[in-house]
């Protein structure tokens, strides 16, 4: 059996959950989600339809993120279930949850995960971005079990419709240490933006220095305001201080996997590459035909972005207006 954990957070499940959850599904039954954090028993219907055949709603409810409480629910559900794999996004909260319960049940951890295959024995093969994406690793688990995968964003499809099964809801109830108190939230700064959060994208514009200064940041803007994308950017103009470091995309920034990128006047350095290279269509516009983001790209564009982005701008805003 494979869990597969499900944060619900304000009474809400974001699309990462519900992508390693239909994965769990895809590797073969059975499938039990966990949910976690604050939903009740009308989770059950959506997480039957991406792939659980059973749910188990813990209580008490955690609506603020507290890693040791998480944890410890996980924990003490893995004891008595004894899933041979626990499937979660390498999410922020993922990766914190996985990394925790890979020390406390002693077992490995896959992280970061773009594709994956389980044998006849339920025994799992994974493959990882490594080095700063410059090698695919391919990683196997030791005897220990459960197996855990953290699996990367954006990458693995959601379950068709039709797939759709009742899944059975439990309620669980489990025990929150006293040291979880430890850790208080004390509030939350949600970033005051228009657009849709980078990491959940499927449409991204980013910028680079290529832009010329921060006045010009709109070009970015404007296109990613007709797409309804978010928007991103280099290290470069981050540091420049043109933009703030939450829009920053790769190495030590957001990792992306977005269905399109278009990279306006971005050279393409290996820092920023590892941060965008999984997006399923990658365009750039840039002046230098040598530009290494013409690499990795499926549509190169050699012009000025001045010329460009609000052609592109246009074109778009004409096709939306067309479709409506
Ligand atoms: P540049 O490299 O200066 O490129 C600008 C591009 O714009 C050029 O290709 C140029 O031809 C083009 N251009 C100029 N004018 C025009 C025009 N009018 N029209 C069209 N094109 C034009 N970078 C990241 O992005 N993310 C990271 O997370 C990151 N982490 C890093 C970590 C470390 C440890 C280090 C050392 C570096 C890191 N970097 C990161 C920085 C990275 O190495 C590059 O310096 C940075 O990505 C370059 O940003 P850029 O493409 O905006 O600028």
């Amino acid at each position: 059996m494979i869990f597969a954990i499900v944060i619900v957070h304000k009474g809400e499940i974001v699309r990462p959950f519900l992508e390693s959850l239909s994965e769990a599904r895809r590797q073969g039954g059975p499938v039990t989600a966990v949910a976690i954090g604050d939903g009740d028993n009308s989770v059950a219907g959506t997480l039957g339809r991406y792939g659980a055949d059973e749910v188990l709603v813990v209580e008490p409810k955690l609506p603020d993120w507290n890693l040791e409480a998480y944890g410890s629910a996980v924990a003490e559900l893995v004891e008595k279930h004894k899933p041979s794999a626990i499937f979660m996004p390498a999410t922020v909260h993922g990766r914190d949850l996985g990394g925790w319960l890979g020390a406390r049940l002693k077992v490995g951890v896959a992280a970061d995960v773009t594709s994956l295959s389980t044998d006849g024995s339920g025994s799992i093969k994974a493959k990882r971005p490594m080095y700063s994406g410059k090698v695919v690793g391919e990683v196997a688990f030791s005897a220990d079990r459960p197996q855990i995968v953290l699996l990367r964003p954006n990458i693995f499809p959601l379950l068709a419709e039709s797939e759709k099964r009742d899944a059975k809801v439990t309620s669980v109830t489990v025990t929150v240490p006293a040291t979880a108190g430890r850790v208080k939230l004390l509030r939350t700064e949600v970033p005051q933006t228009e657009t849709v959060e980078l990491t959940q994208a499927r449409v991204i514009v980013s910028g680079g220095r290529g832009l010329q200064g921060p006045e010009n940041y709109h070009l970015v803007q404007d296109l990613a305001k007709v797409l309804n994308a978010a928007t991103g950017a280099t290290r470069m103009i981050v540091d420049l201080g043109w933009v703030d470091h939450s829009l920053q995309v790769g190495q030590t920034g957001k990792v992306v996997t977005p269905d399109l990128y278009i990279a306006l006047g971005i050279s393409g350095a290996i820092q920023h590459l590892v941060g965008m290279q999984t997006a399923k269509c990658i365009v750039a516009v840039n002046k230098d035909p040598d530009a290494p983001i013409f690499k990795i790209a499926d549509y190169g564009i050699v012009g000025d972005v001045f010329q460009i982005a609000p052609m592109l701008t246009e074109a778009f805003r004409k096709r939306a207006t067309v479709s409506v």
